[in-house]
Order: C-alpha cells, then structure tokens, then sequence
C-alpha cells in the first residue's frame, strides 16, 4: 500500500483556493480541482493510482480513508455499506470534502500491456438458449494476459464491447462465453452472424482481476452467469501449479438448462487436489441442484469465511450484495477480489 496524502480545496470565504494532494512516501504533491475525483486528479498529476472500470462498479480504485471525508454524488455500487463503515472509499466517483490522508493500491507493475489483438473466428456454437461461446484464434501469436482479464471486442462501427477470457494463456485460443442480450448491437446484431474464418479485432487485455498467488488461502469462487467465463481460466490455470489450496466454485444460474460448462468445470477441477464445486438455481427448486441465490448457498456451507480468498464475478447485484453479506460473515476487504459486468456503453 501507498499512503498518499490529500491536501483538498478549502473554501476561503467562498473562494476557491488552490487544493494540493501530496504523497505521503514521496513527498510528490499535485492539484485536486473541485470538480474532480480523488482518482482523475491522482491520473491527472501521473500518480498511477489502481482502477478499471472508473464507474463505481468494479472496485479496483477502492483506498481507504486513514483522515478525513469524501461524498459521493451518487453510492457507487461497488462499494458495501460495511466497506464504507470500515473507511474504504471509491477514488473513481468520491471527491474529498477536507484534506484527506489515505492508503491505496498502485496498478500493478506486472499487468500485460493492452494491445489491438487481431483474431480469426474458430467458432460459435450456442451452447444454451441465450449464450454463445465463440472461440477465437490470435493470428500474430498469443498475447499475454493474466487468467480472470477481459477484451474489448471491437464491433463494425468501431464500439467495444467487454468479455472476460474463458481460456487460460496455454489453451492457445481466446474462449468467450457471451450472453445474447435482447436488442444488443453486439451479443445480438453481429455476433451470431460471425462464421468460422472471420475477422475479429479485440483490445486488451484489461482488468485487474487475476489469480493473486501470494494470497495463498483456500479459494472461494462465486460466480453468476457468465461470470463463469474468467473463473473457468482461473481453472485452468491452478491445474498448472501443484499444492495449490483447496477451491470451492459455486455457479449461479437461472434454470438447468443454463448450467453449459457443468461436465467442463468438473474435469477441470478433478485435476486440482482439492475441489467443490455446487451449482446453484435460482429458479428451479430442490432436484439434482441446489436451490436459491447463489450467495445463500456459500453462506449455508461456508458460514465463516474468515479465512477464505473470495473471487466475484457476475452480475454487479450478486457481487453487491455477496461483498457485503460475506464480510458480515468474516471474510475480509483486503481478500475479496471482483469483476463486475456491468452495462458499460462504449459506443
Ligand atoms: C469487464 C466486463 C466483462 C464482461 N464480461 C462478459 C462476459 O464474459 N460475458 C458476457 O456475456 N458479458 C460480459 N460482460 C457484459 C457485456 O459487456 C455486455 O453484455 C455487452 O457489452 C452487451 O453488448 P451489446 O452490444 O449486445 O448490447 P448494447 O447494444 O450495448 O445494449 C443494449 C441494451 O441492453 C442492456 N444491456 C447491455 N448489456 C447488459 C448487461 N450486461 N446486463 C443487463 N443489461 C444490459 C442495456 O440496457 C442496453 O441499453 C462484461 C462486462 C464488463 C464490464
């Protein structure tokens, strides 16, 4: 952690006056405008503060408050009431109300660079009633990326659209696991006329959810949806790596017929020394699966999960409501990772 200090605008009498922030292990000191966020003031003066999303979603520019106050214009999603009680707050949307002192995450130095990844289409196969997997070939060789990163899939009127990378680096293709959303102009204008042999241009990779190896603790994966997609490469990735810890996956869907990676997920996990994994239906009741919202079903199992590294991915309101519920029962901010997939419009 970094501890940077916030010197913020004061009002003078009504004046403006010039704000500073100053970094506490540096000394380095910038301006905080008051129109601005605590991040685009950090970016804006090259302090390379963590973040992706920069909507109050994904929580990768979450800092934690050491003095001092922020406001919000609006409560951002990705931040729990029981994280803003424990002083955390959100650099992309919280401005500061005083002079701030503050702890936060730098991005990681290690991170892939994103790049434009031109890609041939291998496939794409339905594989349930609104989900398509469309695997994809790099033609100029695999980029590098981290298992649990995304690609913008650049559409034909040059848009983006993010999908989380099913496959791990040494599967040599890029899987994406893609829900159809009714009226989309990707997922159901262009996507299920791609053919085999098509041109597919990607940006990336993005995001800062990835495995983190040196938060060696037994693994709970919880994931809604789609949000299968970046745990699956996670997946694949830990069978690579012996005496890893134990992983539990839990997988919300709808109905049955959802569950696509069911016999996928299990092979995968038969190859780790220790692995759980229970799908969850949310509108099925009690047969060959269990029943309810996925976050009930951890909590049935796991009520104490003080000593779990908790992964999130799926719908910003499972993963909303699973950070909150999981910390009351002892799991802690600094071990829950989460990768939201929020509606981002990039048109
Ligand atoms: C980091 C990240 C990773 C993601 N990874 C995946 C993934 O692996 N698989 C996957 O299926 N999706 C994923 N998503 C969501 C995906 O990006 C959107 O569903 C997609 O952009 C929709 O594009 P579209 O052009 O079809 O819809 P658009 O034409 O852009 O939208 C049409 C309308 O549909 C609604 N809408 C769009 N997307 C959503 C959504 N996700 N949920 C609810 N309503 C929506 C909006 O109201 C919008 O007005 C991810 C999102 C993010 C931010």
């Amino acid at each position: 952690m970094t501890i940077i200090r916030a010197l913020h605008k004061i009002e003078d009498g009504g004046e403006a006056v010039v704000a500073q922030v100053t970094l506490a292990e540096s000394g380095d000191m910038f301006c905080v405008e008051p129109h601005e966020t605590i991040l685009a003031a950090a970016l804006k003066a090259g302090v390379d503060l963590a973040h992706d999303c920069k909507t109050g979603f994904c929580g990768s520019c979450r800092i934690r408050l050491l003095e001092g106050e922020v406001a919000y214009d609006e409560a951002p999603l990705g931040l729990s009431e029981e994280e803003r009680g424990c002083g955390f707050a959100l650099a992309c949307q919280a401005r500061a109300r005083m002079n701030l002192r503050v702890a936060a995450e730098l991005m990681p130095l290690d991170r892939p660079e994103p790049t434009e990844i031109v890609t041939e289409v291998l496939s794409v196969t339905p594989v349930c009633a609104d989900i398509l997997r469309l695997r994809l070939r790099p033609t100029g060789g695999m980029p590098a990326f981290l298992p649990g990163q995304y690609v913008n899939v650049v559409t034909q009127s040059g848009a983006t659209r993010s999908f989380s990378i099913a496959s791990a680096p040494s599967e040599g293709e890029i899987d994406l696991h893609i829900r159809v959303i009714p009226g989309g102009m990707f997922t159901a204008g262009e996507l299920p006329e791609l053919r085999p042999g098509a041109r597919v241009d990607l940006h990336g990779p993005h995001g800062l959810f990835r495995l983190h190896p040196e938060d060696f603790r037994p693994l709970l994966l919880v994931a809604t949806g789609t949000g299968i997609a970046p745990l699956r490469a996670m997946l694949a990735a830990l069978k690579e790596e012996p005496d890893g810890p134990p992983v539990a996956l839990y997988w919300g869907m709808r109905e049955e017929d959802e569950l696509y990676m069911v016999d996928e997920i299990a092979a995968l996990g038969a190859e780790l020394d220790d692995f759980t994994f229970v799908p969850v239906l949310s509108r099925a009741s009690e047969g060959a699966h269990r029943a309810g919202y996925v976050q009930d079903a951890v909590l049935a199992d796991l009520p104490d999960l003080s000593e779990h590294a908790i992964y999130l991915c799926g719908s910003p309101e499972m993963i909303a409501d699973a950070r909150g519920r999981f910390l009351e029962a002892g799991a802690s901010v600094n071990h829950i990772y989460a990768d939201s997939f929020h509606f981002a419009h990039n048109l």
